[in-house]
C-alpha cells in the first residue's frame, strides 16, 4: 500500500499518524525537534502541549469542546485515550500529566507496526506522494517559505490578531442596530452586515480609562518580530491617544442610530459577521493583549453587548496558519496540490484539542483515499463537522482567524429541539444531535469497511 506522509508530530500529525495506521496505511511522521527547536517546546517528545496542561472542559451535554472530546473518543483517538489514561483531578476539565502522557503518545506510536518516525525538517511541498502538513502554529520558517510560495503571499499569516467574538443572539438590539458605514453595500444583506453600538461622552471616557487600567499579557521573548504591521492591540492605540480609537475603529461617522436619530453617537463600537449562519459577530478592530477577565469586564461597558456572551476573547499570538477558506476543499485538501493535506492549528483552528481533532479527520481523510474510497461529508451537526465546515468555506475568508470550537458554529436546532427553551437545554439539544449524527457517519465507514 501506498505510505502516507505526515510532517510535524504535534497534537494533529500524532492522532493523524494514528487514525491512518489503524486504518492500515503505512505512515512516515516527519517531525524537526528534537534537531531543529521552536521558542515553546521543551522536549523531543511527540504531542508535547506547550503551555496549560489542560485539554479544558470534559463536559459532553453543555460544552462544544467537551462533546469534541466524545466524538475523538468515540473514534478510537490516540490523543484522548492516552490524556485518558493520564488524567491530573482539575474538577469539570480535562487536566493531564503533560510528560508522561507526551512520552505515551511517543511510545504508543513508535511501537505501532505501520508506524515509522523519522526526526527531520521538512521544507518543500512535494509535488508527488501523499502528504499532511501537521506543523502547527510554529511551524519551521524555511517551510512557511515554501508553504507561501505555493498558496501566495498573504495567504498564509504569521501572527493571530485576534478581535472578540461575539454571539448574536446575546446583543441587546434594543441598543445596537444594523447598518453598514455609509449604508454601503450591493445588497441589503450587505447594507445591514454590521452591527453598531453607540457610546456618549461619558461612556467613552470611562471605557478608554478602564482600558489603559486593564491587566494585559506580555510577549514572549522573540515573539513579536513584525506584528506591528496593521494589528495593533487596541489597547495600544489607546494608549498612543484618548482619541486614537475614536478616530479608527470606533469613528462615528456615516452612521445614523434609529433609537435615537436626533443625537449623533459620541463614537461607535462595530461588529462584523463572523460567520455564515450569523451567529457569530466579532467586533471589529478589537484585537488586544488584555487578560481575558478584564476583557470581559472592559467589552461588557459596551452599549449593548453589557450582556454579551463571547465564542472568543481576544488575543495576539506568534501563530502561522493559512487562510483556509479560500485554500482548503471539504476533505482538508490543498485545492492548488490535492496530494497535499493539512491538519491542526496550521488550518485555521485553535486549541490542543481542535487541533487533535482536524489530524484525526485528517487522518481517516488521506487513509480512505489511499484505499480508493472518499468519506462523506462530516455532518456539521457534529463538534467535527462544524469545525471542518469552518475552515473549509463556512468562515468569512476576508477576516478569517483561528477558532475554537463553539456552538455558534453549529446550525440551529430545528423542530422539537429547537423549540423555545433555555440555554441549557439548547447546549443539550445540540449535543444529543450531534452524537446521533456522529456516531451515524462513524458507522456508515465501518460498515464499508466491513
Ligand atoms: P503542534 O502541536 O505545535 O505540532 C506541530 C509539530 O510540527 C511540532 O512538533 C513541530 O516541531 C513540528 N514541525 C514544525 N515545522 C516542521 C517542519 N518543517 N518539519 C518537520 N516538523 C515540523 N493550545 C492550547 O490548547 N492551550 C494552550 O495553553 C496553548 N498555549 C500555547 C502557547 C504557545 C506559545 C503556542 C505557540 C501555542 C499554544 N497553544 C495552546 C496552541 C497549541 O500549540 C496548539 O493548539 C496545538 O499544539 C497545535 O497542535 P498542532 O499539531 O497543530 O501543532
Amino acid at each position: 500500500t501506498e505510505p502516507l506522509h505526515i510532517v510535524g508530530g504535534g497534537m494533529a500529525g500524532s492522532e493523524a499518524a494514528w487514525q491512518a495506521a489503524q486504518a492500515g496505511i503505512p505512515v512516515v511522521l516527519h517531525e524537526m525537534r528534537p534537531k531543529v527547536e521552536t521558542f515553546a517546546h521543551r522536549t523531543g517528545d511527540l504531542a508535547e502541549m506547550v503551555c496549560s496542561n489542560s485539554f479544558r472542559s470534559d463536559d459532553d451535554e453543555q460544552n462544544a469542546v467537551g462533546l469534541l472530546h466524545w466524538e475523538m473518543r468515540a473514534a478510537n483517538g490516540l490523543i484522548m485515550s492516552t490524556a485518558d489514561r493520564h488524567r491530573l483531578p482539575a474538577g469539570g476539565a480535562l487536566a493531564v500529566d503533560r510528560d508522561p502522557f507526551a512520552a505515551d503518545v511517543t511510545a504508543q506510536l513508535k511501537a505501532h507496526p505501520l508506524v515509522s518516525v523519522s526526526y527531520e525538517e521538512v521544507t518543500e511541498l512535494p509535488e508527488t506522494g501523499r502528504w499532511i502538513f501537521a506543523t502547527g502554529p510554529l511551524t519551521s520558517p524555511a517551510l512557511a517559505e515554501a508553504i507561501s510560495a505555493v498558496t501566495g503571499t498573504g495567504a498564509l499569516a504569521f501572527f493571530d490578531a485576534i478581535a472578540p467574538i461575539v454571539y448574536a443572539e446575546s446583543i441587546d438590539m434594543s441598543v445596537a442596530w444594523r447598518q453598514s458605514r455609509y449604508d454601503k453595500g450591493e445588497t441589503e444583506e450587505e447594507r445591514t452586515a454590521y452591527i453598531n453600538c453607540p457610546m456618549t461622552k461619558p461612556q467613552y471616557e470611562a471605557f478608554i480609562d478602564a482600558m489603559l487600567a486593564a491587566d494585559k499579557a506580555e510577549f514572549h521573548e522573540g515573539e513579536t518580530a513584525g506584528y506591528f504591521d496593521g494589528c495593533l492591540p487596541i489597547e495600544v492605540m489607546t494608549e498612543r491617544g484618548r482619541e486614537t480609537l475614536r478616530h479608527g475603529p470606533m469613528k462615528p461617522v456615516g452612521l445614523t442610530n434609529p433609537h435615537d436619530p436626533e443625537n449623533k453617537p459620541y463614537a461607535v463600537v462595530q461588529l462584523r459577521r463572523d460567520n455564515k449562519l450569523g451567529t457569530l459577530y466579532n467586533i471589529v478592530g478589537f484585537q488586544t493583549k488584555m487578560k481575558y477577565g478584564a476583557q470581559t469586564e472592559v467589552f461588557r461597558m459596551i452599549p449593548g453587548l453589557q450582556e454579551a456572551r463571547f465564542a472568543r476573547l481576544g488575543g495576539i499570538h506568534r501563530n502561522t496558519f493559512l487562510n483556509s477558506p479560500t485554500l482548503l476543499d471539504g476533505q482538508m485538501r490543498l485545492k492548488a496540490r490535492p496530494n497535499i493535506r493539512f491538519a491542526g492549528q496550521v488550518t485555521g483552528v485553535e486549541g490542543y484539542v481542535e487541533s487533535a481533532a482536524m489530524g484525526l479527520l485528517a487522518g481517516r481523510m488521506a487513509a480512505a483515499e489511499i484505499l480508493g474510497r472518499e468519506l462523506p461529508p462530516v455532518p456539521q451537526t457534529t463538534a467535527m463537522g462544524a469545525l471542518v465546515t469552518h475552515i473549509s468555506g463556512g468562515a468569512e475568508a476576508k477576516t478569517f482567524q483561528p477558532m475554537n470550537v463553539n456552538f455558534g458554529l453549529f446550525p440551529p436546532l430545528e423542530g422539537v429541539r429547537g423549540g423555545r427553551r433555555g440555554r441549557k437545554d439548547r447546549y443539550k439539544g445540540y449535543t444529543d444531535r450531534a452524537k446521533e449524527d456522529w456516531t451515524g457517519w462513524l458507522e456508515g465507514q465501518a460498515a464499508e469497511t466491513a
